[in-house]
């Protein structure tokens, strides 16, 4: 054998061990388990259905949330032609109907939210939220920034005229103006309108997450623009998320999810216009008719997705001096609120949470315990 083909037949050797060696390896580890990834576009966001493993039954219940999704993104629309817009045409009237099976345990969910927030979270004012016309449902893909989180700016508008708003805010419905008996419902104020903008989305992710449980998937995120519920884990590690930056790129803090978690944000640069050098955006305190304008971004944590998205919703509108009070009325035992002049506030257990991104000052003022 001259020293080529020696050299040959030991590289041959050589691949043939690997080769062996590659097969040992696969025969001997568990089947692979793959990130399955699905995305859709409802309630002017993008939805992720990230499912860790079990990759034929993530494909089934994958499909069945799709359909579920782009049903409520319909059913949940106030003004285009679903169930609620059908039931916001005749509460006016003051007559009673039969309440849809799916808008139901929304309205059901938001008196008793409504209620513990001190009628801040105040899904009655459908007409305000109307007359301010963010209309966040009806967004296009192009609303997205790279994070995937709605980020729009929009160009050229005014502020509604202060009469109208200050009439609206006079008129003052709440959801106590919502009456239900069995499966009949009325309104008793002629100018009560529903708008589940503020909850609708953490609602259908919590419905995501049970159509999972039921198929036995245990790992996954339902993620809904930055706003999730993540359950079980990733490779037997936990599930690790971001918190988007209010003004910069990138994420501002992460947060590792204990087991069954959902962390939901309510922020000023979802939808917003400027006036006159003031930005207008689509989170309105019922009090004034107005913008809130002191806070810019509120994170909640929270087991349940649509207590977490109301709740995000409610403390944003508290603002600085309310939050505490209104968190602990309505349960809620992790916050962070970021105010318009970046200080942050947050309770001790909320900071032992979080990761804060490095090389980034913040000044931050923790709360008394909740
Ligand atoms: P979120 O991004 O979850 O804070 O929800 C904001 C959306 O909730 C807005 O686009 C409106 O549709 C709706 N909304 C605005 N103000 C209120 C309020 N005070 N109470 C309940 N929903 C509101
Ligand atoms: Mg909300």
């Amino acid at each position: 054998m001259g020293l080529n083909s020696f050299f040959t037949s030991a590289c041959n050797y050589k691949r043939v061990a690997a080769v062996f060696i590659m097969l040992f390896v696969v025969s001997c580890s568990e089947p692979r388990d793959v990130l399955y990834k699905e995305q859709i576009f409802v309630f002017g966001t993008i939805v992720e259905i990230n499912i860790w493993g079990q990759t034929q039954k993530a494909k089934q219940a994958a499909a069945v949330i799709t359909e579920d999704f782009r049903f409520m993104h319909q059913a949940f629309n106030p003004w285009q032609g679903g169930s609620l817009s059908r039931m916001n045409e005749i509460f006016p009237t003051k007559f009673a109907f039969s309440v849809s099976p799916t808008i139901l345990p929304v309205i059901l969910e938001s008196k008793e939210l409504s209620s513990q927030s001190n009628g801040l979270f105040n899904p009655a004012i459908g007409r305000l939220v109307k007359l301010w016309d963010f209309d966040v449902a009806t967004l296009d893909a192009t609303a997205l920034d790279s994070n995937l989180t709605l980020n729009k700016k929009i160009e050229k508008r005014t502020p509604p005229d202060p009469k109208l708003i200050s009439d609206l805010v006079l008129k003052n419905p709440t959801m106590n103006n919502v009456l239900i008996e069995g499966i009949s419902i009325r309104s008793d104020h002629a100018d009560l309108a529903l708008d589940f903008g503020g909850i609708a989305k953490g609602y259908a992710v919590d419905m995501a997450i049970q159509t999972l449980q039921e198929f036995g998937i245990d790992n996954a995120i339902i993620n809904a623009g930055g706003d999730l519920r993540a359950i079980g884990q990733r490779d037997n590690h936990n599930w690790t998320v971001g918190i988007r930056h209010p003004r910069g790129k990138g994420i501002i803090a992460s947060i590792e999810i204990n087991q069954d978690e959902s962390v939901f944000t309510s922020g000023d640069y979802e939808r917003f216009f400027e006036y006159e050098k003031k930005r207008y955006h689509h989170i309105i305190d019922p009090r004034t008719g107005y913008p809130v304008e002191d806070v810019i971004s509120v994170t909640v944590i929270h087991p349940n997705a649509t207590i977490a998205d109301a709740a995000a919703t409610a403390l944003f509108i508290a603002g600085p001096q309310q939050w505490h009070a209104i968190a602990k009325s309505m349960g809620i035992k992790l916050v962070m609120m970021i105010d318009d002049k970046f200080n942050i506030y947050m309770n001790p257990a909320m900071a032992q949470r979080l990761t804060f991104e490095p090389n980034k000052k913040f000044n931050i003022t923790l709360s008394p315990p909740l």
